[in-house]
């Protein structure tokens, strides 16, 4: 009886219990119905399945007071306009990677990733507690936005080749999908990159179009079937260490919930930001062995001296990035500085204990 009338006296959201299932309630708690754009086709594994979890975190944890509907690429709009439909709200999130929007503003693609930087731990690391979510919050919200890192690719392959790169000349001339700074890093060395959203990789791999592609690592891949067009798979993804997923919110609806909305929505990001990288280092090898072992691809890392060519031009590229404006400097400054950090820290634990798990 006591808990009972307990429990009749909690106040919610300044009603009682007693008034539950009236049409007060529904004004006390207002509901949201959103949509989500994403730059990739429909539930496809792992970064389409990532918008779905998002979606379905979300309208889980409020109790359906935010309902998020999703759109495929194309559905809605193009993979490439997710940017300016959440600007403008004509969606209220998007799923992508935010070096898809170089064209709006370049020091974008530094948190996407950045060739030979942060790896996915390191990046969480600098991201959330590095000062790296607030830069990028400072970026974003001159857009009318709000960005959550939202899903990890770890580290990806190197891409997928008809002819073996023994030397950086190898690359000259080549037409290979690769989007952010890693496309400026090819065309530095004579290639010319291609920016193409996932859903159109494989037709013009196999149509001639382009000559190579990268798209993420052996998970996805095999979901789009590259080794259908291309016969030499390399490693690794020294142009994307740590690919960060992104939520974008525009600011004005996520200004307009109630606190505990706006927790939810933070909190579900982080969520999904931790399962596509769990997801992806569960999957990837299985998919390895399947592209290996069931279509004959032939695996080939990059060669040294290919990697360190790369390594001295990406240098390049991402300082001329990182010097173009105030702005642009503050987030070079703040990665370089915690890449720094990170390295002496990883060399230490995480490479000298794989070392002395797998090689000694
Ligand atoms: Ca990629």
């Amino acid at each position: 009886m006591q808990r009972r009338n307990f429990i009749k006296n909690i106040a919610i959201g300044g009603l009682t219990a007693g008034m539950i299932g009236s049409s007060k309630l529904a004004q006390a708690y207002p509901r949201y119905r959103w949509k989500m754009v994403t730059a990739w086709p429909k539930n496809f594994p792992g970064l389409g399945t990532c918008a779905n979890r998002l979606a379905q975190y979300i309208t889980n944890m409020s109790g359906r007071r935010i309902t998020v509907r999703i759109f495929g690429a194309g559905e809605l709009v193009p993979a490439f306009e997710v940017f300016d439909a959440v600007s403008r709200g004509t969606a209220e999130i998007g799923h992508s990677s935010p070096y898809y929007w170089k064209g709006k503003t370049e020091v974008a693609q530094f948190f996407s990733g950045v060739p030979f930087g942060l790896n996915a731990q390191e990046t969480n690391a600098w991201l959330y507690y590095g000062g790296g979510l607030e830069l990028w919050t400072e970026l974003y919200a001159q857009f009318g936005l709000i960005p959550f890192p939202a899903g990890n690719t770890g580290v990806q392959m190197g891409g997928w080749f008809n002819k073996e790169i023994k030397s950086v000349s190898d690359l000259n001339g080549l037409k290979m999908r690769i989007p952010g700074l890693g496309g400026e890093v090819l065309s530095r060395v004579g290639g010319t990159p291609v920016n193409l959203p996932g859903g159109e990789i494989f037709t013009s791999l196999q149509s001639g179009t382009i000559d190579a592609t990268e798209w993420v690592g052996p998970y996805n891949d095999l979901a789009f079937g590259l080794y259908k067009a291309a016969q030499y798979y390399y490693y690794p993804g020294f142009h994307e260490p740590g690919t960060c997923m992104e939520a974008m919110i525009n600011k004005a609806a996520y200004e307009a919930l109630p606190p505990d909305l706006q927790a939810i929505i933070r909190i579900a990001c982080q969520a999904v930001n931790m399962d596509m990288l769990s997801e992806y280092t569960l999957r990837n090898p299985i998919a390895l062995e399947t592209l290996v072992k069931k279509h004959n691809v032939t695996l080939r890392q990059y060669p040294d001296d290919v990697l360190r060519r790369l390594r001295t031009v990406s240098a390049e590229v991402v300082a001329e990035i990182g010097n173009k404006d105030d702005y642009s400097r503050k987030v070079y400054k703040s990665y370089s500085q915690f890449q720094t950090q990170a390295r002496a820290w990883t060399d230490l634990s995480e490479m000298s204990y794989t070392r002395a798990r797998d090689q000694l």
